[in-house]
């Protein structure tokens, strides 16, 4: 059942252009960035990020895609395994500046498979990590660099994330089960 709506279109655009200018802010600049989107719709989010940066400092930003489900064996989170089915980053990430790109940060598991699997293709730099709304309930020392909004969440509450390239609108809705 529908709780509330946390962000509607406006608001999103609104906090994707906030986070593409600190992404340029803390790294003063873009020469070393590179985004990776995490399946699913951390990869559109991933794509708006890139083209307002594109767009106000003029340079073009590699984009690549983690895909990364959590598999439950039952409803305990310490059962959660997660995998990463599809690694698409067709670019060096070796002295790279990082920043993963997920709609929802939750356990912080998905995050760490993340870092994982980015390590594995090289050294980067440094991995900062980008979420639209931060629901709290960590479960490991993981924190997010740049959040679109922070929302503290009971356990039975999820934040359903629609964006336009997935869901033909965008809204993000505290729902509860
Ligand atoms: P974590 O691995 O941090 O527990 O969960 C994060 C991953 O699971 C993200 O990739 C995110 O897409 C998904 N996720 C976890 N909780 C929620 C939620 O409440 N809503 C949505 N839309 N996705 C969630
Ligand atoms: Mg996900």
């Amino acid at each position: 059942t529908l709780k509330s709506k946390l962000m509607d279109e406006d608001a999103l655009r609104r906090a994707l252009t906030r986070i593409a200018h600190e992404i340029v802010e803390k790294n003063k600049g873009t020469e070393n960035v590179v985004l990776i989107g995490i399946r699913r719709r951390g990869v559109p989010l991933a794509e708006r990020l890139r083209r307002q940066i594109e767009e106000f400092e003029g340079t073009s930003l590699p984009l690549g895609i983690l895909d990364i489900t959590l598999y439950r064996d039952d409803l305990s989170t310490i059962d959660v395994q997660p995998v990463v089915h599809e690694t698409d980053v067709p670019f060096s990430v070796q002295g790279k500046n990082v920043v993963l790109v997920d709609d929802v940060l939750f356990t912080g598991r998905t995050a760490r498979a993340a870092l994982d699997a980015t390590m594995d293709l090289g050294r980067p730099k440094r991995i900062q990590l980008a979420v639209l709304v931060d629901r709290g309930h960590r479960e490991l020392p993981i924190r997010a660099d740049y959040v679109g909004k922070n929302v503290p969440t009971s356990r039975r509450e999820i934040i359903s994330v629609c964006v336009k390239e997935v869901d033909g609108e965008d809204e993000v809705l505290l729902l509860e089960m």
